[in-house]
């Protein structure tokens, strides 16, 4: 099934909480705006290729749209549209005023040549920049982009426009503007979430055991922070391999060796006791807790019987279908939804706007003190409309952000 209709499934759902109008729902389901362009750029390699591009501004009631710019060859408008309307629910849960966009190119990043990745970048600002910048439409980066990309980005924006706006873009380089803790914000706030959960339901970490898909720069993190507060880590998978040890891993020695440029399963042959799996493995992993952090639709209702985890971190956007996710929770596994786990990453990008904004720059700790402070109070709100209504953390999640997004749309008229 198509990436937005699982976004409408999950948004009926919560409107029927909210007991929202039929009207309603279907604005809360349309986008405000779809752009499209193909853009051709000559490559290094030699000849000219068009690569397909999407800008999808879904909802602004809250604040300007907001939301990442993915390489990847399956984006398409479908998948784009779903990821932008994932931002505004996101952005709403954790309260800041900004509203939700997103962006995709069609394209296999690891095909080109760095320069023709900056042409690309240069091309999609041409094609979008008079719809986006520090008041309409704030893009970041997501799947295949980096700091880099954004900063190429930048400069292209400042170019066209003729000024320096540094707010136009977040997930910056530091020396163009960019935050201290945004590069690590992702997986950052999803373990602030996790340790709320587990002190809420009086688990201690170093207990408990976890698996990790992905080993990038939200997997990556996700699992260097649960093996420094005490977790064993048993499993972590790339595209390549699960790596696992009934011991538990010596998790900086793997995350070293894959920044060498290694693949993750290849660490089995320099670590006593581990054993390599097909990538897929790391989801059955017996492990209490299971952080997907790569692409969506993972977890489906043809794997979601093998999982054997109780609590579910979903740091990549949608891992889990909206069946499997009927599935896990009728068997009562906890999911921490991807719209409350891994809205750290867009917490730092607001306060990187805003400390653009005022040109006023924050420490390190002043950022991840915000970021954590917001995180915990999204999750006990969160938390507490689930348990009140008798709903799962994503309903109440969408419902809290239904909430806050029709407010807004009813204080400016719209509906
Ligand atoms: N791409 C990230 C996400 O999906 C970050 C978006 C942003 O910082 O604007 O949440």
């Amino acid at each position: 099934m198509a990436a937005f209709e699982y976004f409408k499934q999950h948004v009926a759902k919560a409107s029927a909480l909210l007991e929202l109008s039929d009207d309603v729902q279907s604005k809360l389901m349309t986008p405000n705006r779809v752009l499209r362009a193909e853009l051709t750029i000559p490559l290094e390699a030699g000849g000219t290729q068009t690569f397909p591009a999407y800008r999808v501004q879904f909802n602004n009631a809250r604040g300007p749209y907001k939301g990442g710019i993915r390489f990847h060859p399956e984006a398409d408008e479908d998948e784009v549209s779903a990821l932008a309307a994932m931002m505004a629910i996101k952005c709403a849960v954790v309260g800041i005023p900004l509203g939700g966009a997103k962006g995709g190119v069609a394209v296999d990043p690891k095909k080109l040549s760095q320069k023709d990745l900056h042409l690309l970048a240069r091309e999609y600002v041409k094609a979008f920049s008079d719809y986006i910048g520090p008041d309409q439409d704030i893009p970041a980066p997501d799947v295949y982009t980096n700091a880099e990309i954004m900063g190429v980005m930048l400069d292209e924006y400042e170019r066209i426009t003729g000024k320096s706006q540094p707010a136009m873009i977040t997930g910056k380089p530091i020396s163009l503007g960019g935050s201290l803790g945004r590069g690590t914000a992702t997986a950052d706030g999803s373990i602030e979430v996790l340790k709320a959960l587990l002190e809420d339901r009086h688990l201690e970490a170093d207990v408990l055991t976890a698996a990790i898909q992905g080993a990038g720069n939200a997997g990556g993190q996700a699992a260097h922070l649960l093996y420094s507060m005490g977790m064993s880590v048993v499993s972590i998978a790339d595209s390549k391999g699960t790596l696992s040890s009934s011991e538990g891993l010596d998790i900086e020695k793997v995350l070293a060796f894959k920044e060498a440029g290694n693949h993750i399963p290849d660490a089995g042959s320099h670590m006593e006791g581990a054993t390599i799996g097909a990538s897929e493995d790391v989801l059955s992993a017996a492990a209490d807790v299971l952080v997907p952090a790569a692409l969506e639709e993972q977890i489906t209702k043809e794997n979601a019987e093998s999982v054997q985890a109780g609590i579910i971190l979903e740091v990549a956007n949608g891992p889990i279908t909206p069946e499997a996710d009927a599935s896990l929770c009728a068997r009562g596994v906890v999911v921490i939804p991807d719209v409350l786990a891994n809205a750290g990453g867009v917490t730092v990008s607001y306060f990187e706007w805003v400390q653009n904004r005022s040109g006023y720059y924050w420490s390190a700790d002043i950022v991840r003190e915000g970021m954590q402070t917001t995180m915990r109070k999204a999750y006990h709100a969160v938390a507490s409309i689930a348990a009140e209504r008798g709903v799962s953390l994503r309903e109440a999640s969408y419902a809290l952000a239904l909430e806050r997004i029709t407010e807004a749309m009813r204080g400016r008229g719209e509906i």
